[in-house]
């Protein structure tokens, strides 16, 4: 089976990797580089920020992610030469409202990833000595992780680029499906080039509203614009992930700590501007004063996909026999990309499913 893939973002990536151990033929095809839009913008967390204010459907997905990247990481590190690095770093939360919640989602769903305690004044200096003397008090996440998400693209394009059975056409913008009797024949470029394959996937982000109009339904999917500033310190400096008021910190092993991120419906801007970039340095003070210390060695922005309610689109769009979803994940797409695209790949070649499809079902969710 050939599959034409629109998107190398994560989400593309990732569908192609679960495809081709199938023995599938996989065409991927972007605009612009390969992977380098939201995915690779992003942060890295393996779990949403506070995973009790999202939805069970968001919050299953993600709880798969870190062993699903480890599969893939000791899969592909050997072909690749890259590894991804999940850093089992956990995370601080300092947001006091949320500390009771916290517990209470602990006890109630008993998840691995879930499990966090109320750390005191002491248990936390002795934990994270660069947290600044004002908070005292913090729920931790000990089971948390972050990837290197840069690095993780780069490690699963090497291994495909080197594949045989797949072909990556960058720098091409998919400009329409042609369609007949409910099945796509072809996809057609902005240079008018046709692709056809047996089945098509489209893994386009925040660029998703576009097939609307071809399709004849709303997709409401936008963009929305992340900020993010990375700081260098020494080796292992930050010893935790923090997060205060929806901003967060996330240490790499080498002494890289990306920071972010703010939430902005800019349309496709995607350039950082200096007032976000100093309202996140000043947070970023607030909570590790030391931080102002150290060099800012990179900002950057990217364009999440948002969708109403955060849960991705995953499956077969409505009315079509060949034509399947997987968009809209807003800010989780990294920690429910594997678990994502091992659902598609198994209804694409009707497999059981690990979970329930119906609340990701794009017939489901789509008014047509
Ligand atoms: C600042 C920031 C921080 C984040 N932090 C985290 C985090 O810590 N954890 C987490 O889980 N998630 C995080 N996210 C969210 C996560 O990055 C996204 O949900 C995820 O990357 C979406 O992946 P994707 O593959 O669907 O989209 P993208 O990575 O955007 O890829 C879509 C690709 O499709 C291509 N494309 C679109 N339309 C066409 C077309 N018509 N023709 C050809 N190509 C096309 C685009 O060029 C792009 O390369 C963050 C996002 C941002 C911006």
């Amino acid at each position: 089976m050939h599959v034409a893939i629109i998107g190398c973002g994560i989400s593309g990536l990732l569908t192609a990797l679960e495809l081709l151990e199938q023995g599938c033929e996989i065409t991927l095809i972007d605009q612009k580089q390969a992977a380098k839009a939201a995915s690779w913008a992003g942060g890295g967390i393996l779990s949403p920020m506070y995973p009790w204010r999202y939805p069970k459907a968001v919050n299953q997905l993600a709880q798969l992610g870190k062993s699903l990247y480890q599969y893939w990481n000791q899969k592909i590190q050997p072909l690749s030469g890259i590894d991804f690095e999940i850093h089992d770093s956990g995370m601080l939360i300092f947001d006091e409202d949320d500390f009771e919640i916290g517990l209470s989602y602990k006890a109630q769903y008993n998840e691995p990833m879930q499990h966090c305690d109320l750390l005191d004044e002491t248990q936390l200096r002795n934990l994270n000595p660069r947290v600044s003397n004002t908070f005292k008090q913090a729920l931790h996440f000990p089971q948390l992780s972050n990837v290197r998400n840069p690095r993780l693209l780069k490690s699963i394009l090497t291994y495909l680029k080197s594949h045989s059975k797949v072909k990556i056409i960058e720098h091409k913008w998919v400009e329409k499906l042609l369609i007949q009797n409910q099945q796509v024949q072809s996809i057609v470029l902005h240079d008018q080039h046709q692709i056809k394959a047996d089945q098509y996937v489209i893994a386009t982000g925040a660029w998703s509203a576009h097939w609307s109009s071809q399709l004849d339904f709303n997709i409401p999917v936008q963009p929305v614009q992340g900020q993010m500033i990375l700081f260098k310190t020494p080796e292992n400096w930050l010893p935790t992930m923090c997060m205060y008021n929806v901003m967060y910190m996330i240490p790499r092993r080498d002494g890289h700590i990306v920071c972010g991120s703010s939430m902005a419906e800019l349309g496709f801007e995607h350039r950082p501007n200096l007032k976000t970039q100093q309202s996140i340095y000043q947070a970023c003070i607030q909570l590790i004063p030391e931080l102002k210390n150290f060099p800012i060695v990179q900002q950057w922005a990217g364009l999440r996909p948002s969708s109403p309610d955060g849960i991705p689109y995953i499956g077969l769009m409505p009315e079509m026999k060949n034509l399947w979803a997987n968009f809209g994940h807003f800010r989780n797409g990294l920690c429910m990309g594997p678990a994502a695209a091992q659902l598609l790949r198994q209804l694409m070649l009707n497999q059981t499913t690990l979970v329930d499809p119906r609340p990701y079902d794009p017939s489901l969710k789509f008014q047509v």
